[in-house]
């Protein structure tokens, strides 16, 4: 089976003239303030950085855009929130029974970048290390916790002795708690 997808592109043409700068996307600061200030952006037509290679995102995805309404609408309501980045790749499908989810930075781009790969009972498992952080994981058929290693993605924490463990068993919420 061939999967092709072709992205997207925000429409920013309305806001030729507009004095509102845009890049691929409309350009914010962490506040999701605009140039103009006053004017706050939110979700697939903003331009941020991806949280795990800090290469410039324009994100597809509904998860990225809740974080971000979050953030735009505590800002514009006088609260103090900030949007420090999204995942370039979030994804989550199941073909034909098969469940697959794929997280984070799993082309390893971040120079140094560890694969770790483990085929098992069917079930292929990708984990991709900077150091001791976890900053990518592809899991296809076994996918049990793969939320653990997404929140372990997300929030940068050094994995210690967990590293070796995170491709042999599932990682629970426990050992994300308690960390090396
Ligand atoms: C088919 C499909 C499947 C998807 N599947 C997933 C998925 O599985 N997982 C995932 O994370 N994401 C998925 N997405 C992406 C997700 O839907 C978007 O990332 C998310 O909806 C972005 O939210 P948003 O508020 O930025 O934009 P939108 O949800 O597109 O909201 C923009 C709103 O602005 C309105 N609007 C547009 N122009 C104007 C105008 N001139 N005046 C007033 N209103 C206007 C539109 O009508 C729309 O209601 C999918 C998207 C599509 C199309």
């Amino acid at each position: 089976m061939v999967c092709v997808a072709v992205g997207v592109t925000p429409n920013l043409a309305w806001l030729a003239g507009s004095g509102i700068a845009t890049d691929q996307g409309i350009l914010v600061d962490k506040r999701l303030a605009t140039s103009s200030g006053a004017v706050y952006a939110a979700g697939d037509v903003v331009q941020t950085r991806d949280l795990i290679t800090g290469k410039p995102l324009v994100s597809g995805l509904w998860t990225n855009a809740v974080d971000m309404g979050k953030v735009a609408g505590t800002n514009m309501a006088g609260g103090k929130a900030s949007y420090e980045g999204g995942l370039e790749t979030m994804n989550a499908t199941e073909i034909e029974g098969l469940a697959m989810i794929s997280v984070g930075d799993i082309l390893a781009e971040i120079p140094g970048s560890e694969v770790a790969i483990r085929r098992r009972d069917g079930s292929y498992r990708k984990l991709v290390f900077d150091h001791d952080r976890l900053t990518g994981a592809v899991f296809i058929g076994e996918i049990a916790n793969a939320g653990v290693y997404t929140a372990l993605i997300r929030s940068g924490k050094q994995l210690g002795r967990l590293k070796e463990t995170a491709i042999t068993r599932p990682l629970t919420y426990a050992d994300f708690c308690v960390g090396r």
